[in-house]
């Protein structure tokens, strides 16, 4: 799968993809992540990228023109399975199910914003969806971009090593998730400080323990996220 950012700030992307699951992944030749430089797209002297918006107010708004050439340039020709993602908060909420769809798109482009936005033509006439990373403001949408990649490239076939592990993971409905949050986990010691391991994981009885960690799940579910619940609480 391919990823492409569009960005003013390209060396901000040197860190999140240089480590652990993803970086795997790009050396697999699984994924592959380029960062384009908005600034190559400008034509005046001054590589200016934004502008004062109409009407009036603070801050600054990203034109159209630079954004709209750089995609047309990227992909000259726009084939099924490559979507241009507007990373705004106005978007729809980045929640799994949208990392799973994503996952099975062949590119991905992903244009973040800065200052007081995006020109709107961008997400009127160019953008296949505005996506939202919480509801919360950011500076940029590069860390957005970063999330929504991160959270993307694991579900690629062959970044896990093990193709069922996404499926038992926080919020996915399939395995034993149900779309809840995933069960504790410990690790060795077992006595840590007097805290000691729950028995049942030391018991070797592997369908006690699955029904203990559905229950767990669902426990923890119910008391930091019980909107999770909906109807199945
Ligand atoms: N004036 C806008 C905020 C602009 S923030 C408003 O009040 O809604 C500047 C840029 O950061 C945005 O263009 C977007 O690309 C990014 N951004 C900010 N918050 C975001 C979020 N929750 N999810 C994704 N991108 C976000």
């Amino acid at each position: 799968m391919i990823f492409h950012v569009l960005t003013i700030f390209p060396e901000f992307f040197e860190g999140p993809f240089a480590y652990g699951v993803v970086k795997r992944a790009k050396d697999a030749g699984l994924v592959e992540i380029r960062i384009h430089n908005l600034r190559n797209w400008t034509s005046d002297r001054h590589q200016s990228v934004d502008d004062r918006p109409f009407g009036g107010g603070e801050g600054m708004v990203l034109k159209p023109e630079p954004i709209f050439m750089a995609v047309e340039s990227i992909w000259p020709e726009r084939r099924p399975g490559q979507r241009v993602i507007l990373l705004s908060a106005h978007g729809c909420l980045f929640r799994q199910a949208m990392a799973n769809r994503l996952a099975e798109e062949a590119e991905l482009l992903l244009v973040c914003g800065r200052d007081e936005g995006v020109d709107e033509r961008v997400a009127e006439h160019l953008a296949d969806e505005e996506v939202s990373i919480g509801n919360y403001v950011l500076s940029g949408g590069e860390l957005a971009a970063a999330v929504v990649i991160d959270a993307v490239a694991r579900l690629v076939p062959g970044v896990l090593g093990n193709e069922t592990s996404a499926a038992f993971e926080s919020f996915q409905d399939t395995g034993h998730g149900e779309g809840l949050l995933d069960c504790p986990h410990w690790t060795r010691p077992a006595d840590f400080r007097g805290w000691r391991v729950p028995e049942v994981l030391i018991s070797g009885n592997h369908a006690e323990v699955a029904s203990w960690r559905k229950e767990r799940a669902r426990q923890k579910t119910r008391r930091n996220r019980p909107d999770l619940l909906g109807e199945i609480g």
